[in-house]
């Protein structure tokens, strides 16, 4: 049986799929058992796209065409990637579309795409990998705004999924934990994945999950350790990090990812580099204190953060009763001692730090779909909402932290006589000042009829909703006049270009529509199998042998079919069914009409017509 509803924790470095089946939540593997799809994809140019272990796999020998961590550039702008640029070996262009937004395009393999577009493409093979599953709940960094929150539900939709919420990678991980258990407590996450990081501090109360606060960095991961390294064998070989030579930046990252994953397990480990067409051959014996030192400062940046986290949320590290750990570089030792040692007891670390979150996202998927009704999940807003006023000044309407869905009203009046329109400027973050935090887009309110300055009293009301999404009304309360629009963030894509990529994918349509017969078909050939068997048992020995031989056949013919990856000889194999139980259905039929024209009971003998197509 394949999911319909699965998580997805879309990763920076990797991403996978997760349901729950029985109440258990199970990751998704391919054949060979494996759960991660690496988030890398390439174009080879010839119009193909590879994703995931074979994009991944051709990054050395083709690192021009391959694109890897698509998760940092979602819902950012060109100048908020000045620091990342000179690390990522694609030319990264900014366009301007309409209604004054911009559209982030990446080259690669002579094309342009949008990091939506990207991300789709590896949230379609996760989804592939679920047998086609069509609705999902998508994980996001705690700290992700809403530019980027925005960016993530349109790739899911890009990629033919019906989003049901965007979760908070901290809040799945605790409920992967089943932390809603407890009665009460208080528990921090401390989340450090490939290009990520998020502490968060969650209060449990008779089931109930709150998000008291979060803080990171979504520039702050494990490929920064990578980055570290790189950094060192840089400067022996006198090469410049900041070049465009995508081919030597592969190089030198692929093996600063080798040494540090076993420096989590060794205590030495070696960096190679040959390149015998550049005359490069290069070797240095790096151990684990050397690599703790080059590090340190980095997990002192995470260790504050999680001191700001437990500030915001009005909690002492004392009361924490439980931390947990996620992401693959929690498997760094020094990241265990240092949180350890902070939170002053031992983290927990059973369950697989790359599967937690999108196990949790499978739990919280179940919830949403009814599987389990009997919990609530509270979140909050990452990052102060508010409106720009006169002198610049941000007037914030809805706090940081504050519980979703959050709901906030404030009057306005015109400044003017006679002022006819309301300009209304909407901006997230912390500063007091407009040009310090980020603009998140602006509409006017029109068809104010004249009246003196001050007379007008405009009502603004900022709402968001679970997801975190925000939308804006304003109502004019002496005319009536009033608008409403959901923010759309200042960057990204447009809701026509999103309909225009899910048109476009017309292949992805195709394969989707194949998916999802595949799994219809799966279905009805459980129901006919189970209601032959019935059948067989009730009335089997009323049909000529060769009858029952041709139904066998016919069984065997559906089994053998239904773990095949193609619909039509399923489909054929379901007729060849209805076929040969035609006479079985045909002798129950009479028996049931005989017994009813008797006067008897046919209570023991069924009218559902074994393998007969309704
Ligand atoms: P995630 O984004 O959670 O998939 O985490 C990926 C990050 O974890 C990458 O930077 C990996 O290099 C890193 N990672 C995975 N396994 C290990 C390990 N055994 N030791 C150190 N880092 C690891």
């Amino acid at each position: 049986m394949t999911p319909s509803v699965i998580g997805i924790d879309l990763g920076t470095t990797n991403s996978l799929a997760a349901y729950v089946r029985d109440g258990k939540p199970r990751v998704v593997r391919d054949a060979t058992g494996a759960a991660l799809v690496p988030s890398a994809l390439c174009f080879p140019g010839d119009g193909s796209v590879l994703v995931g272990t074979p994009a991944k796999a051709r990054a050395l020998a083709d690192p021009e065409h391959t694109i890897f961590s698509v998760k940092r550039l979602m819902g950012r702008t060109l100048a908020e990637l000045a620091k990342e640029l000179p690390l990522i070996p694609h030319q990264i262009i900014e366009r301007d579309a309409e209604a004054g937004r911009k559209v982030l395009h990446v080259e690669v393999g002579g094309r342009e795409y949008t990091p939506e577009e990207l991300s789709a493409m590896i949230l379609r093979e996760v989804r592939q990998r679920a047998g086609g599953a069509t609705k999902a709940v998508i994980t996001v960094p705690a700290y992700f705004d809403d530019a980027q929150r925005q960016a993530t539900r349109d790739a899911g939709r890009i990629a033919g999924l019906d989003v049901l919420r965007i979760v908070n990678e901290p809040t799945a991980a605790a409920l992967a934990y089943g932390l809603d258990r407890r009665k009460q407590g208080l528990v921090a996450v401390y989340d450090l994945g490939g290009g990520t990081f998020d502490c968060s501090i969650l209060r449990l109360a008779d089931g109930v999950f709150q998000v008291l606060a979060t803080n990171g960095d979504t520039r702050l991961g494990g490929d920064d350790f990578d980055r570290a390294l790189m950094a060192v064998v840089a400067r022996d070989l006198g090469v410049d990090l900041s070049a465009r030579d995508a081919q030597l930046l592969q190089h030198l990252r692929d093996q600063a990812e080798r040494v540090k994953i076993r420096l989590s397990a060794l205590p030495e480990a070696e960096f190679a580099i040959d390149l015998p067409d550049r005359a490069m051959k290069y070797r240095r014996r790096f151990t684990r204190d050397e690599l703790e030192t080059l590090i340190a400062p980095e997990i002192d940046r995470t260790l504050a953060r999680c001191r700001s986290a437990l500030k915001d949320a009005g909690v002492t590290v004392g009361e924490i009763d439980e931390v947990v750990l996620v992401g693959g570089a929690t498997r760094v030792p020094l990241v265990r001692r240092r949180v350890e040692e902070l939170f002053g007891r031992k983290p927990h670390t059973e369950l697989n730090p790359d599967e937690v979150v999108a196990l949790g996202a499978a739990v919280q998927a179940d919830i949403l779909t009814g599987g389990r009704k009997d919990m609530l999940l509270l979140d909050v807003v990452p990052l102060s909402l508010g409106i720009e006023t006169l002198g610049g000044v941000v007037d914030k309407l809805i706090y940081r932290n504050s519980a979703v869905p959050a709901r906030a009203r404030t009057r306005y009046t015109t400044a003017v006589d006679n002022q006819t329109a309301v300009e209304i400027n909407v901006y997230q973050g912390e500063r007091e000042l407009a040009e310090d935090c980020r603009p998140l887009g602006k509409f006017k309110l029109a068809g104010i009829p004249p009246m003196p300055a001050q007379f007008a009293q405009v009502d603004v009301t900022f709402l968001v909703d679970a997801n975190g999404l925000l939308t804006v009304s304003a109502a004019e309360q002496r005319s009536g006049t009033s608008m409403k629009v959901t923010v759309q963030p200042a960057h990204g894509l447009s809701e026509e270009e999103i309909e225009r990529l899910v048109l476009e994918s017309v292949d992805c349509a195709h394969a989707d529509f194949q998916a999802r017969l595949l799994i219809e078909l799966r279905n009805k050939a459980e129901g006919e199998l189970r209601h032959t068997e019935k059948g067989l048992a009730a009335a089997g020995d009323r049909i000529p042998a060769e009858g029952r031989q041709a139904i066998e056949q016919a069984i065997a013919a559906v089994r053998a079919a239904q773990s095949g990856a193609d619909p039509q000889p399923l489909r054929a194999a379901l007729d060849g069914l209805a076929a040969a139980t035609r006479p079985l259905a045909e002798e129950m039929m009479n028996a049931v009409v005989s017994a009813a024209l008797k006067g008897q009971s046919p209570d023991s003998l069924s009218l559902d017509s074994p393998g007969v197509e309704s």
